[in-house]
């Protein structure tokens, strides 16, 4: 992944934390002002890069000051600029009073890491990043923020959790990637939308065919619309999460009682319907070997890739997938029998 961090969205522990960052380094003329400095970005959910901006130029930032109607002494505006420079995703902040972890003392700027003291109350370590606790997206359940991966959900194997981790060892697809920056999304909240969101009969799933989606949505351009949905989908359950995370903080330890057992062969026979067929011929397909299964699919409207993505969930679910499947699927492409057998063998079955 590329380094676009400082471009992130500040999350919302980070922006009370730089409103009571301004208001300490300050003095009493910021007192009450922070929020408005904070305003003259001039954006309602301002980027790292835009805090820096705002104080990268000295005559920009005595404007804004100005403009918001803090009168500071010349020395607190130049330790007031640095602090925001030095702010960033990385920022410790303390988990009892909400400060930052950056002060600046004389002419030194002394940046605190997790475990020192806080700057603003002193007595209280500051502890991990901008995360707050939150929500595992494999099973919905609130995780401390030092918790970065699952390794209770799928026995045997580490799911990334935290945001970081996410986008470090999985790949985003780029045009869901756009999509998720444009809205505010993380990739963590589009993951648990998928799993746990309001529509998780149509789309899931469990946590490796969720990050097949995450990497790999919607090949056609076409579809864009889709995503689109998805992700305005995704940012209405981050806000009004149907399943609220449990208040205590403990780490995954349970496995969650939501997630549909499913095979490594659906994502696989997902993508051998979308490169075989088109949504037509899937649901003429569907029709020839379970006609009852094709009213319970969308329309074929939603072009081939969700289609294909739902008849593969839909058929596993309901055990069409079974030593029939492959040889009737077989009788349509004779000449993709390789292709075929791999996934049939995936379930279990020789051809
Ligand atoms: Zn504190």
């Amino acid at each position: 992944m590329g380094d676009n961090s400082s471009m992130a969205k500040i999350p919302s522990r980070h922006l009370a934390g730089l409103v009571i960052m301004i208001e300490r380094i300050g003095g009493e003329c910021a007192a009450g002002r922070g929020k408005v400095i904070v305003e003259q970005t001039g954006e309602k959910d301002p980027t790292y890069d835009d805090v820096a901006s705002l104080a990268d130029d000295p005559r920009t930032f005595d404007v804004a000051l100005s403009k918001a109607g803090a009168d500071l002494p010349a020395g607190r505006i130049v330790k007031l600029r640095l602090a925001l420079q030095l702010f960033g995703p990385d920022t410790p902040v303390c988990e009892q009073c909400g400060d930052l972890g950056i002060d600046i003392v004389g002419k030194a700027a002394l940046v605190r890491s997790a475990g020192q003291a806080c700057p603003g109350c002193g007595k209280f370590l500051v502890a991990s990043g901008a995360e707050s606790p939150y929500p595992a997206w494999t099973t919905g359940r609130t995780v401390p923020s030092v918790i970065e991966a699952d390794f209770d959900t799928v026995p045997g194997d580490t799911i990334y959790l935290s945001e970081k981790s996410v986008r470090r060892h999985y790949a985003v697809d780029a045009g869901l990637d756009a999509l998720l920056g444009a809205e505010g999304v993380l990739a963590r909240e589009f993951l648990l939308w998928l799993v746990h969101g309001p529509e998780k009969r149509r789309f899931v799933v469990d946590s490796r065919l969720a990050l097949d989606v995450l990497e790999n949505p919607l090949p056609a351009a076409r579809e864009q619309n889709v995503l689109r949905n998805w992700v305005g989908a995704a940012k209405a359950f981050k806000y009004a999460p149907a399943e609220p995370a449990s208040a205590s903080a403990a780490p995954v330890t349970q496995k969650p009682p939501m997630v549909f057992k499913s095979t490594h062969g659906q994502g696989q026979l997902i993508q051998l319907f979308q490169e075989l067929f088109s949504a037509r011929e899937i649901q003429m397909f569907i029709h020839e070997i379970s006609p009852s299964l094709v009213g319970s699919l969308p329309d074929i409207s939603v072009g081939t890739s969700t289609y294909a993505f739902e008849a593969g969930v839909t058929l596993e679910r309901n055990g069409v997938v079974n030593r029939v499947f492959f040889p009737r699927l077989l009788s349509h492409r004779p000449d993709r029998r390789a292709d075929i057998e791999v996934v049939a063998n995936t379930y279990g079955f020789t051809i």
